[in-house]
């Protein structure tokens, strides 16, 4: 077995998948709606100049107790966008997302579907962590909205991966439970998207993770038939 093999087993096994699953995603039985067209276009705005508006942002009264903003982090070219809800207190220390121990079980997620935190892009629907990891409030996400659409217009994703609540009602203005938009394809624009459960709920249920599993293996297919 080669070593990418055996990193790949060990993924899905701290995933909670049996190893002997087909590494290509497996059918499904509901052919999810295609989007045609997501060809990458280039936006007047420009990347880095985004990030210094982010950087400078005064729009909430998160700017205030923030550490930094944290943009996110990843490829400007990626296929996968990754959006979860808020920096925590390790994401507002060190400005990346995702770095705790979600962060660590969000790494290994996608290295089970032979992506990494360098090829895909992760952002968060608030560039700023709420005191006391409270859930955001709609007006901080309202005010947020803005630099994650730049963001989304300017990588112009394959598939976005929305992970938790949060993110899932708030891109498709839901007020529904994960586990009723989890598992098919929506849309956001033009771009498929695929709801899943957060990284750290899946730490304290890790019963979950086939489910969440499942729904990687339904955006790696919708990624795939997006591909130009
Ligand atoms: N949880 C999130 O949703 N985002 C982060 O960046 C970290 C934890």
């Amino acid at each position: 077995m080669t070593q990418s093999e055996q990193q790949r087993r060990a993924y899905l096994q701290a995933m909670g998948i049996d190893v002997w699953l087909p590494r290509v995603p497996p059918d499904i039985d509901e052919t999810p709606a295609l989007v045609e067209g997501t060809e990458r276009v280039e936006t007047e705005l420009d990347w880095d100049t985004l990030r210094e508006r982010v950087a400078a942002c005064s729009r909430c009264e998160l700017a205030q107790s923030r550490t930094q903003t944290v943009f996110g982090v990843g490829s400007r070219d990626a296929d996968w966008l990754i959006i979860g809800e808020a920096p925590g207190a390790e994401e507002d220390r060190r400005g990346e997302p995702f770095v705790g121990r979600a962060g660590q079980l969000l790494d290994q997620m996608l290295q089970a579907i032979g992506q990494s935190r360098e090829s895909v892009f992760i952002a968060n629907i608030l560039k700023c962590r709420p005191p006391n990891n409270r859930d955001p409030k709609p007006a901080e996400a309202a005010a947020c909205r803005e630099y994650l659409q730049q963001q989304i217009d300017m990588v112009r994703p394959r598939i976005i991966l929305a992970v938790g609540k949060i993110a899932a009602q708030n891109l498709l203005d839901s007020s529904d439970p994960v586990g009723r938009m989890r598992g098919r394809a929506h849309t956001f624009g033009d771009i498929p998207l695929v709801v899943t459960y957060h990284p750290a709920y899946l730490l304290r249920s890790p019963s979950q993770k086939k489910k969440s599993w499942s729904d990687l293996c339904l955006a790696a297919r919708l990624a795939a038939e997006t591909q130009a």
